[in-house]
C-alpha cells in the first residue's frame, strides 16, 4: 500500500481527485506518524485535536466526491503553522510564557489564504520565544529535535515546522524568516523553504519580531512542493500596510531541466575561512551541477556582508524592542504583581515571563533607540543596511541570481552555543543579509557531511523573483536526489 506520507503535494492532489485515497485516510496517516513520533522529536507546540483535523478531513471528502469541479489546489491537505501566526480558536504562544494563555479571535492572512484553498491545519509548531534563535533551544516549550540525529538541533527559529517536515509528519509547513528563520532550519533538516521578498506575503495576523525584516515563507520537501503552496498564499493583503500590490505570477515549473542562458554570481564572501569544508565542497558541487545544465557561473562581490550581522543585531533587536512593549500584562500576558501598584506589576509580568534571550534583546534594542545613542547605533545601522541592499542591486545586474551557502555548518549538538550568544549570532551570517536588502531566497538541500546532517543551498534573486528561484531550483532538483532522502528516526 502506498505510504501517504511520503507522497508529492501533486501527486497527492492527484491521488485525492481520483479517489485513490481519501483526506481523512491522509489525515489519519499523518496523525499516527505525529503520534509515533512526536514523543521524541517535539516539534509542535500545540496539537489540535484529532477529532477537529478528521472532521475537516470528512467535508473535504464530501466536496471532492460532490459537485465541484475545479477543486482548491490543497483541498484535504494537512499542514503545520508555525505558533507565531495566528489561527483562530488555537492558542498562540509565539514560544513564549507570556503569551502562554493567548488565544486570538482571528486568523493570519497567509493562513487563511492556505485553508481558503482546502488546507486543514494539524497544529502549531515549535519556534524560538519570539523567533529569537537558530535553534529552538530558546523556546519556553523545550526544544525540537532533529529527525537525522536527536543529539542535534533543527535549527531555528522555524524548528518545529522545518523537523515535522523533515519526518514526515506534514507534507508542508509555514515558517517566517526575520534573518534566517525559513532557510537555516531547512538547511539543517534536509527539506526545502522560500523566504519570500519583503511584502509579497502578508504579516497580517503574524507576531511580530522585526516588523521591517519579518516575511512569512513555506516549508516543504521539494521546490514543487513550495512553490504550489506558495502560490495560493502570496499576494497583496489590504490588512498589511507594507504587502505590495504585485500581481503573482502562475508559478509553472519547467519539465526539464535546462539552465542555459542562466547567469549565476558566486559570491567570494560566502565562502570565507572558518566554513565547514564539506558544506563548501557540497554547494560547490551544487553549482557545478547547475553549470552542466546550462548555467554560467560568475565570481561576485557584495563587499558589505561583514557588516551585516552588527547591523541585523542592532536593527532587529531595535524593532523587538518596540513590538514586545504590549506585553504588558495590561494588553497582553498574564498580570503579575498588580497588587503593588503598576511599575510592580510591568517590572514582574515582563520579569517573569519573558525568556533570557528575549530581555537580552529588548536591552540591546532599547539602548541602541535611546536618546543620545540613536543616531550612532539605529541610525548609522540603517545607512549600513542600505550599502548592504546597494550590494545586492549591483550584482543583479550583473547576474540573474546568486548560489551560496545557507549556514557555515551543518546541525550543531544541543548546548553548543547557548552559552555564547555570538556564536549564536554567527549562525545566520550568510541568511541575514538578504532580509536586510528584502530579497527572495530559496533553501534546498544539496548534500550530507560524513555524520549524515544535511548541507544546504540558498539561491537569492531581485526582489519578486520567486519564479526564477523556483524555476532553477526546480531545474536542480529534477537532476538531484538529495531532496528525496529521508531520516530515519532512531529512538
Ligand atoms: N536567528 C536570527 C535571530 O535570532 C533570525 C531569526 C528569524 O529569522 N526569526 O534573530
Amino acid at each position: 500500500m502506498t505510504d501517504l506520507t511520503k507522497l508529492s503535494l501533486a501527486e497527492t492532489h492527484r491521488m485525492l481527485l481520483t479517489g485513490d485515497c481519501t483526506s481523512r485516510e491522509l489525515v489519519q496517516a499523518h496523525l499516527k506518524r505525529i503520534e509515533e513520533l512526536e514523543p521524541s522529536l517535539h516539534t509542535f507546540i500545540t496539537r489540535r485535536s484529532p477529532e477537529l483535523a478528521l472532521a475537516d478531513a470528512d467535508a473535504a471528502d464530501g466536496q471532492l466526491q460532490g459537485i465541484v469541479s475545479n477543486p482548491p489546489g490543497l483541498i484535504g491537505i494537512p499542514l503545520a503553522v508555525k505558533d507565531v501566526l495566528s489561527l483562530a480558536g488555537m492558542r498562540c504562544t509565539s514560544g513564549s510564557r507570556i503569551l502562554e494563555n493567548f488565544s486570538p479571535p482571528f486568523t493570519a492572512t497567509a493562513v487563511q489564504r492556505l485553508i481558503d484553498a482546502g488546507a486543514i491545519p494539524l497544529g502549531k509548531t515549535n519556534t524560538d520565544e519570539f523567533a529569537m534563535g537558530s535553534s529552538t533551544e530558546n523556546s519556553a516549550y523545550g526544544p525540537t529535535r532533529n529527525p537525522w540525529n536527536l543529539a542535534h538541533v533543527p535549527g531555528g527559529s522555524s524548528g518545529g515546522s522545518a523537523a515535522a517536515v523533515a519526518a514526515r509528519l506534514v507534507p508542508f509547513a509555514m515558517a517566517t524568516d526575520t534573518g534566517g528563520s525559513v532557510r537555516q532550519p531547512c538547511a539543517f533538516c534536509g527539506v526545502t523553504g522560500i523566504k519570500p521578498t519583503y511584502g509579497r506575503t502578508s504579516r497580517y495576523g503574524l507576531v511580530a519580531y522585526g516588523s521591517s525584516l519579518d516575511t512569512v515563507g513555506v516549508i516543504a520537501r521539494s521546490v514543487a512542493d513550495v512553490a504550489m503552496v506558495f502560490q495560493h498564499m502570496a499576494g497583496y493583503d489590504p490588512l498589511d500596510a507594507t504587502s505590495r500590490q504585485v500581481a503573482v505570477p502562475e508559478y509553472a515549473l519547467p519539465g526539464s531541466p535546462d539552465l542555459s542562458g542562466l547567469q549565476i554570481g558566486v559570491p567570494e564572501e560566502y565562502f570565507i575561512e572558518g566554513i565547514q569544508p564539506e558544506v563548501e565542497s557540497a554547494v560547490r558541487a551544487a553549482i557545478i551541477q547547475m553549470e552542466a545544465l546550462g548555467a554560467v557561473t560568475i565570481p561576485i562581490r557584495l563587499p558589505h556582508t561583514e557588516y551585516a550581522l552588527p547591523v541585523y543585531y542592532l536593527i532587529a533587536p531595535a524593532e523587538a524592542s518596540a513590538n514586545l512593549a504590549r506585553y504588558d500584562g495590561v494588553r497582553f500576558g498574564p498580570r503579575m504583581g498588580g497588587e503593588s501598584g503598576i511599575w510592580e506589576m510591568f517590572t514582574q509580568t515582563r520579569g517573569r515571563k519573558f525568556g533570557p534571550e528575549v530581555k537580552r534583546r529588548i536591552m540591546l534594542g532599547t539602548y541602541a533607540l535611546s536618546a543620545g545613542y540613536y543616531e550612532a547605533y539605529y541610525g548609522k545601522a540603517q545607512k549600513v543596511r542600505t550599502l548592504i541592499k546597494r550590494d545586492f542591486d549591483q550584482a543583479f545586474e550583473q547576474v540573474d541570481l546568486i548560489a551560496a551557502p545557507v549556514t557555515p555548518t551543518t546541525a550543531f549538538k544541543f548546548g553548543e552555543h547557548t552559552d555564547d550568544p555570538l556564536a549564536m549570532y554567527l549562525q545566520d551570517i550568510f541568511t541575514l543579509p538578504a532580509n536586510l536588502a528584502g530579497i527572495p531566497a530559496l533553501a534546498l538541500p544539496v548534500g550530507y557531511d560524513k555524520n549524515g546532517l544535511p548541507v544546504g543551498m540558498q539561491l537569492m534573486g531581485p526582489n519578486f523573483s520567486e519564479d526564477l528561484l523556483f524555476r532553477v531550483g526546480h531545474a536542480y532538483q529534477l537532476e538531484s536526489a538529495w531532496h528525496t532522502r529521508w531520516p530515519e528516526v532512531n529512538f
